[in-house]
Order: C-alpha cells, then sequence, then structure tokens
C-alpha cells in the first residue's frame, strides 16, 4: 500500500508556499463537507489514488534543484494516515515542507508540526458556527484546538477564512476578526468565494457591491491592521 493517497498534484507554482517555487500534493479524502467545497472529487477517502507514491518521489528527485518545498494540501492532509513518515521522507530529500489543513485532527496536527514549516490554516467560522458550515458534528471545536496548537508552534503559518455571504455575515466576520487578533493571529486572509460550483447547490454567487465591499474592508482593517483579502 501506498504511503499516502494522492489525488492529483501541481508541479510547479509560486503562489502556495510565500516566496517559494512548490509543487502541490492533493491527498484524497476529506471527513468534513463544507457547504462551499470545490473539490468534491477529493473528499472520498476511498477514491483511487491517482498519483503513487513511488512516482512522487522520482517526480521529486528530478525537480531537487527547481523546487524549494512541497505542500501537503487536499481534501484533508491529517487524515493521511502516514503523514508523519511521508513528510519525514520528503524533508530528507532537502525540501521545506507546507501543510494547508483545517485541522480536522489536532492529534496528528500536533504530530506533525514539528515537521512543517509553513502552515495555510483554515478557519471556518467562529467556533460554534463551524458544525454548520462543515455540516459535521464537532468539526467546530477541532478546527480552534488546532488553531490554538498552531499559535504555540513557532512555525510561521497564514490563517484564511473563506466567506460566503450565505453562510456568515458582517457582524460575525467582524466578531471572528476580533476574536482573532485576541487570541494573537497576525497573519490573517479573508477569501471572498467568488466561485459558482459549490458542493451546496443551494449556494449562489456569492458577492458584494464595490463601495459596500470597499466600506467592510476598511472596516476589518480598523479591527486587525495586518489583515488581507483575497477572492478564490
Ligand atoms: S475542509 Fe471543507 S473545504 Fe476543505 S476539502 Fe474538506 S470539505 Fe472541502
Amino acid at each position: 500500500m501506498d504511503l499516502l493517497k494522492i489525488g492529483g498534484l501541481t508541479p510547479l507554482t509560486t503562489i502556495d508556499y510565500p516566496d517559494h517555487l512548490s509543487c502541490v500534493i492533493y491527498c484524497q479524502g476529506c471527513s468534513w463537507r463544507c457547504r462551499y467545497c470545490h473539490n468534491p472529487d477529493l473528499l472520498d477517502i476511498n477514491t483511487a489514488a491517482n498519483f503513487s507514491w513511488k512516482k512522487l518521489v522520482s517526480f521529486l528527485k528530478k525537480r531537487k534543484n527547481l523546487l524549494e518545498a512541497v505542500v501537503f494540501s487536499g481534501g484533508e492532509p491529517l487524515l493521511q494516515k502516514n503523514l508523519v513518515q511521508a513528510m519525514m521522507q520528503i524533508k530528507n530529500l532537502g525540501f521545506k515542507i507546507g501543510l494547508h489543513t483545517a485541522g480536522a485532527l489536532p492529534k496528528r496536527f500536533k504530530q506533525v508540526l514539528p515537521l512543517v514549516n509553513w502552515v495555510g490554516f483554515d478557519v471556518k467560522d467562529l467556533s460554534s458556527y463551524v458544525d454548520s458550515i462543515t455540516q459535521v458534528k464537532t468539526s467546530g471545536v477541532k478546527n480552534w484546538q488546532s488553531l490554538k496548537l498552531l499559535l504555540k508552534s513557532n512555525v510561521t503559518y497564514q490563517c484564511r477564512t473563506t466567506v460566503h455571504w450565505q453562510l456568515i455575515d458582517e457582524a460575525r466576520l467582524f466578531k471572528l476578526t476580533h476574536t482573532m487578533k485576541a487570541i494573537g493571529v497576525d497573519n490573517y486572509c479573508v477569501q471572498f468565494s467568488r466561485i459558482t460550483k459549490m458542493l451546496d447547490s443551494n449556494l449562489r454567487y456569492s458577492v458584494k457591491a464595490k463601495q459596500e465591499l470597499s466600506k467592510l474592508k476598511n472596516e476589518l482593517r480598523g479591527i486587525m491592521p495586518s489583515i488581507t483579502f483575497s477572492s478564490e
């Protein structure tokens, strides 16, 4: 059996690990079902892998002088039972390790944190609202347990929240930003969902008028001056 179940690979990217050329491994499987998820093909852990571990290692050996980092994304990489071993093998090849996660398994997150150089961490919402986004009970507790583990570690990170206006309103986004600041988050990106195809077909295209959005961004900057914004 393969060390990791790989659903796909982006061989070269400049945007998935800050200031580094990297490749992205998409781990197959996620235990959550976020209503705005746009990776439905990666959710089922039982789907056959698209890329073998052996092929990945051989690919990485050939790209040693070009790539600086390997990012584990998904799906939810923490679901992979052999994630620690997989990261150790890749680290030993000389690459930095990036991880995109929502912290679905705090126990495994704690195990891999010492191996990871950078984390892109999805904060789904304030803890008590997370389950209604992921459609999975206790996901809010796990999301925030893992966030606290990340903040306790010395690993560099960016926290991100996907905003879809059918799932969160402005008042809650302000409260979430205040809470993030209060617990010491200093790198936070709000990602406005602009995706038309999502897991939940009841979600419509999410958009605000330009002026309204600009006002909102200024108010959020007033809470956390370092906050950044992107569209996905
Ligand atoms: S955590 Fe949510 S958005 Fe991310 S892969 Fe799983 S279901 Fe999709």
